[in-house]
């Protein structure tokens, strides 16, 4: 078994310090608004030294596998504001954009972009663009929002994203049309990974076109999978909600004669939400995430045993889990990601046929509660986590940085390069102590094989 911190050097493993360098689009020259604020307090502790970085490897092991020294060790951009910025703040317009599916947390990054623009810069001017990349678009008519903090004061009490989203491409060289038509400096995109690849692909055009515009992502994922961040926002809300739908089909499946309660969670590649609602309630005897392959004969045979032993049993399946077992779907949405077969109908009605084979009466209640959990506010951990992060990207994008996106790691606000934060997934390791975790809570064999 690996613990965490092992896991984690192997994930910073191959990263350099060349590939963490931030891009800016010049040199900071302008006093920071905050400034005459923080000496009236005598302190300037608040500034983050431009010098300074947040260690990427966090063990000793880690450093000394390096072999390189204190200097040369691989290290994060600290967020936070600069004392010097990029951008005179009163003649800064900043456009704001989400895109990709829901996630709990949206609208408090809006709001807490225009809070912190308006009140810790005092930007006059903040668009918000309707429907994802399609709000850039002319020919789709969208109208821009004036964001300001009276628009926002309540829009986080509700899930979703009060700019709207979308799906599909979009022309980059049109949506920087837009930009400069409105005269924008500032760029921030609320997405996934097809999101970030997009604000990369508009960064590109800024560049070839000689143009100031910053380029900062928050990055969203339900599913946990952005590398190198400890925790994506909206994750702990999801899988408290995801909880909250195990308890629904415990009680159901204890409520009949070897009733079996199977629920559908999120994890298209990456099992973190069923991991952790199960772990969160002790009521699963069997999680399935698509880092561990399974067997469905072997998995129908534990399945068999747990009723035999307690009357019921309960089943948590990630989204993304047994793909390999059923017949591929070939088709795509509208950004080209592949549609998954879905493995909860399939389940239900594997475990039916096979109770019914031999003769054993069963109910099984299958719930799959995707939309429920994604469309849920952000809970105040969430809401804490989300305004801070996009706190770090107002200060990030003022002082002039590009082409990156916003985390946390080891509880550490930090800058991270876009295109680091697309190069691949973050995923349970099958020997690593989260899943370890698992089978220790479900009692389920270590594999289904
Ligand atoms: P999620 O997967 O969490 O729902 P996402 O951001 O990955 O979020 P997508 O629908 O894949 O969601 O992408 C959102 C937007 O980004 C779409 O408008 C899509 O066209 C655009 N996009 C995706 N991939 C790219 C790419 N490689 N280059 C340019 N734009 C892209
Ligand atoms: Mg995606």
């Amino acid at each position: 078994m690996s613990a965490d911190n092992v896991v984690h050097l192997s994930r910073s493993q191959g990263v350099t310090q060349a590939d963490l360098a931030i891009a800016k689009l010049g040199t900071s020259r302008i006093e920071s608004p905050m400034a005459h604020l923080l000496d009236a307090r005598a302190t300037t502790e608040h500034y983050v030294d431009e010098d300074d970085r947040v260690l990427l490897d966090d063990t000793v092991a880690g450093i000394r596998a390096r072999g390189v020294s204190l200097d040369e060790l691989p290290g994060l951009e600290p967020c936070g504001p600069r004392r010097k910025i990029y951008f005179d703040p009163s003649k800064t317009r900043a456009g704001i954009v989400t895109c990709g599916g829901l996630c709990p947390g949206l609208n408090d990054v809006i709001a807490g972009l225009v809070r912190s623009l308006t009140y810790h810069y005092g930007v006059k001017r903040v668009v918000g663009f309707r429907n994802g990349f399609q709000g850039f678009i002319s020919s789709y008519g969208y109208d821009e929002v004036e964001l300001t903090p009276q628009y926002v004061r309540d829009i986080a009490t509700d899930g979703g994203t009060v700019l709207g989203t979308s799906r599909g491409a979009q022309d980059p060289e049109e949506i920087v049309d837009c930009l400069e038509r409105m005269h924008l400096n500032i760029l921030f995109v609320i997405g996934g990974d097809g999101t970030m690849r997009g604000a990369m692909a508009i960064e590109r055009v800024v560049r070839e076109r000689n143009l100031k515009i910053a380029v900062v992502g928050i990055p969203k994922t339900i599913d946990n999978d952005i590398p190198y961040i400890d925790q994506s926002f909206g994750f702990q809300t999801a899988f408290s909600r995801a909880a909250e739908s195990i308890r629904a089909v415990t009680v159901e499946a204890k409520s009949t004669a070897n009733g079996v309660g199977l629920v559908k969670l999120m994890g298209r590649h990456s099992g973190f939400i069923a991991c952790y609602a199960s772990l969160a309630r002790s009521d699963a005897d069997v999680v399935l995430i698509p880092e561990v392959p399974f067997s469905l004969d072997s998995l129908l045979d534990h399945l068999r045993d747990r009723v035999r032993q307690r009357g019921h049993a309960v089943v948590v399946v990630a989204e993304g889990a047994g793909q390999e077992l059923m017949e591929e779907v070939s088709s795509t949405d509208a950004s080209g990601n592949r549609r998954l077969g879905d493995i909860g109908r399939f389940l239900r009605a594997r475990i039916e046929d096979d109770f019914a084979a031999r003769e054993i009466e069963t109910s099984v209640r299958y719930i799959d509660p995707s939309y429920a959990i994604r469309s849920v506010p952000a809970n105040p951990y969430d809401s804490v986590y989300t305004v801070r992060l996009s706190q770090a990207a107002v200060h990030a994008a003022m002082s002039g940085r590009t082409a990156m996106v916003v985390g946390r790691v080891r509880r550490r606000f930090v800058h991270i390069p876009m295109e680091l934060a697309v190069s691949k997934r973050n995923q349970v390791d099958p020997n690593g102590d989260l899943w370890q975790a698992v089978l220790e809570s479900t009692g389920q064999p270590v594999r289904f094989a």
